[in-house]
């Protein structure tokens, strides 16, 4: 035995006696005191959190419209179904609200969530008469994500370059409109979802901690729920040390997801990208909402392509 190795199980001896000795004197003294339970169940009671609930999350595959193959809208949706999607995402969808109503439901498909964007940063814009427009905007977009069934619509506060504001001035600005804009969500039966995304897109909200904070604040203000955050792994891959972390900071909070691969924002699987510690943290919070493709693809069968990335993502999801 090398002289590193006789010095571990010395220690370890040690530590044992002393434990051991802890727990007679305690014991010896006739009190009736056991040892704290260390099981994930009891430590999450003992601090307040759920805890483990891995046997409420679901994988649920949804996709933006765009690396679908189709010749028309009513196709890819087709497509989509067939292929075992449960849902698409939407862009802005303006004033085609019935006529997307008719076609999802056509295909047997739901909503997901609308990306809406920052609606060019108006919102938190340093140019005051802007925000108003932007905020309006957001609301309407809500009942039309609400009237589709959807369950929110994302939201960016700024791009760079879309504001002169400052990361604290932004902040501060939240707190005071998007709280009502919360409330209106809540009325509406839907949710503001706010999107972290990587610092060379964005200077403000780079983490899923960040938004989670931001969402948490701004719902206690509102008495409600109406702001929810999201994890887009491509960004993630950019902005964060552990995807699984990542997740668990956002908790219930979490209520959609982008699905890219990091660097390059490929289709899953078309990189060597692994999504097991993300899904790992999803399915430590009960993630059941929907995760959803926003990449690009490569190669020129895009059905094949897309779905070996379903297969590679049930993979995943199951070693995770
Ligand atoms: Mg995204």
């Amino acid at each position: 035995m090398c002289w590193f190795r006789f010095s571990l199980r010395f220690q370890e001896m040690v530590f044992m006696q002393r434990r051991n000795f802890l727990w007679t004197s305690v014991l010896g003294t006739g009190l009736t005191v056991l040892p704290p339970s260390t099981s994930p169940q009891a430590v999450a009671a003992e601090a307040g959190v759920p805890g483990d609930l891995r046997n409420k999350a679901k994988l649920r595959f949804s996709s933006q419209l765009g690396i679908i193959p189709g010749t028309n809208e009513e196709e890819k949706l087709k497509n989509m179904k067939n292929w075992g999607f449960e849902a698409v995402e939407l862009g802005g969808i303006g004033n085609n609200v019935d006529n997307w109503k008719k076609k999802v439901e056509d295909a047997g498909l739901l909503v997901s969530v609308f990306c809406f964007g920052s609606n060019n940063g108006d919102l938190c814009s340093d140019v005051v008469e802007k925000r108003q427009p932007g905020i309006d905007n957001l609301k309407r977009q809500l009942e039309g994500n609400a009237k589709l069934g959807g369950t929110g619509v994302i939201y960016v506060p700024a791009f760079n370059g879309q504001t002169k504001l400052t990361n604290q001035e932004i902040h501060k600005l939240l707190l005071e409109f998007l709280p009502e804009v919360g409330k209106f969500a809540v009325e509406c039966g839907t949710k503001v979802v706010l999107e972290p995304l990587s610092r060379w897109e964005a200077f403000f909200l780079r983490q899923v901690g960040d938004a989670a904070r931001i969402a948490k604040d701004c719902n206690k203000i509102a008495g409600c729920d109406g702001i929810g955050v999201m994890g887009d792994f491509y960004h993630m891959y950019n902005e964060e040390a552990d995807d699984m972390g990542a997740f668990i900071s956002g908790g219930p909070l979490v209520h959609h997801v982008h699905l890219a691969n990091g660097p390059k924002r490929t289709l899953p699987g078309q990189e060597e990208h692994s999504f097991v510690q993300g899904f790992r943290g999803l399915k430590y919070i009960g993630y059941d909402k929907f995760v959803s493709f926003e990449c690009a693809v490569r190669g020129d069968d895009k059905e094949t392509e897309v779905r070996k990335s379903l297969d590679f993502l049930r993979s995943e999801w199951e070693k995770s």
